[in-house]
């Protein structure tokens, strides 16, 4: 049977963590998330997220802002944060409403204040293996995870499901500057199910349940994938059947999930450390 990859407890060690410094320092690291429209989800999210920044001593304002509000608007509040020296992040919570231009909007957030590095500059310098750079918070996470649990990568071939900006595209890359081999599958990809039986390790952000069945003897499973069923919050991965062959699987919830929020906590640190120059 599989281990069960702890990512509460690892984010609890990480959140730690960040608590120690952030008691040692005189001014606090200030969050500014903007939350459009009255998107249930995202409505839990965000206030998991203020109350993890007020946790751990953070400054955090939630800018709410009504589902109909303009492009030129929001765009406006964005550039009143950048300019804010008292604001060090700033993240916008997706999905936007559809008459917004999400593009746009994200790209108008200060590169050195993008704590979701979801810029041009953050995604670029990433892709093109620079550091330092701000690493989108999921991803971080899963790299996380995988280092705690001395999973080697390099070599490795690794099978990346899902291809979207926030999770599948950025994990790849990291994947690749840790050396391993990467194949991305996607809506469009043909024999899936054997894909993933040839592969090491299997990190699936699809948002489909039972999408990984089957995988082979010690590979590893990460499930990114968050699916509200009749059964409660699932991930992509078939739990029961998977872990049968794994060698490590991380569950839902309390895997990713948590990862994904500490590391929020740890960009924002990092860009106040950056901003005040502690950091270079
Ligand atoms: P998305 O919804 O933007 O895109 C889904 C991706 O899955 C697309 O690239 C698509 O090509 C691919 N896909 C769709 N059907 C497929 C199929 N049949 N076979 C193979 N690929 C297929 O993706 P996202 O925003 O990265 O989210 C993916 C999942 O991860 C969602 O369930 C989301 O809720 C979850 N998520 C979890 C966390 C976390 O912290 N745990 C963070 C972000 C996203």
């Amino acid at each position: 049977m599989a281990v069960i990859i702890d990512g509460k407890k690892i984010a609890e060690k990480v959140i730690d963590n960040i608590k120690k410094e952030v008691d040692l320092l005189e001014r606090k690291p200030k969050l500014a998330v903007i939350l459009v429209g009255n998107n249930p989800a995202s409505e839990i999210y965000v206030r998991n997220k203020q109350k993890m920044a007020l946790k751990l001593g953070f400054d955090s304002v939630v800018l709410t802002l009504p589902a109909d509000i303009s492009e030129e608007n929001l765009l406006e509040q964005i550039y009143i944060l950048n300019e804010d020296v008292n604001i060090n992040a700033i993240l916008v919570q997706l999905p936007l409403p559809a008459h917004l231009n999400k593009q746009r909007i994200l790209e108008a957030i200060e590169p050195l204040k993008d704590v979701d590095g979801f810029t041009t500059h953050n995604f670029g310098r990433l892709s093109l293996g620079y550091f330092p750079c701000v690493v989108p918070c999921t991803p971080k996470g899963i790299v996380r995870l995988l280092d705690e649990y001395d999973i080697s990568l390099e070599g490795k071939k690794v099978l990346v499901i899902g291809r979207s900006n926030i999770v599948g595209k950025p994990i790849s890359l990291l994947m690749q500057n840790r050396n391993a081999t990467v194949t991305m599958a996607h809506s469009k990809t043909k024999n899936l199910e054997e894909l993933i039986l040839s592969n090491d390790i299997i990190i699936s952000a699809v948002g489909i349940t039972n999408i990984v069945n089957q995988v082979s003897k010690g590979a590893v499973v990460i499930d990114v994938g968050i699916n509200r069923t009749e059964n409660g919050l699932k991930g992509d991965v078939n739990f029961e059947l998977v872990s049968e062959n794994a060698s490590y699987i991380t569950p839902v919830p309390g895997g990713v999930g948590p990862m994904t929020i500490a590391m929020l906590m740890e960009n924002t640190l990092e860009l106040f450390k950056i901003q005040e120059k502690l950091l270079f």
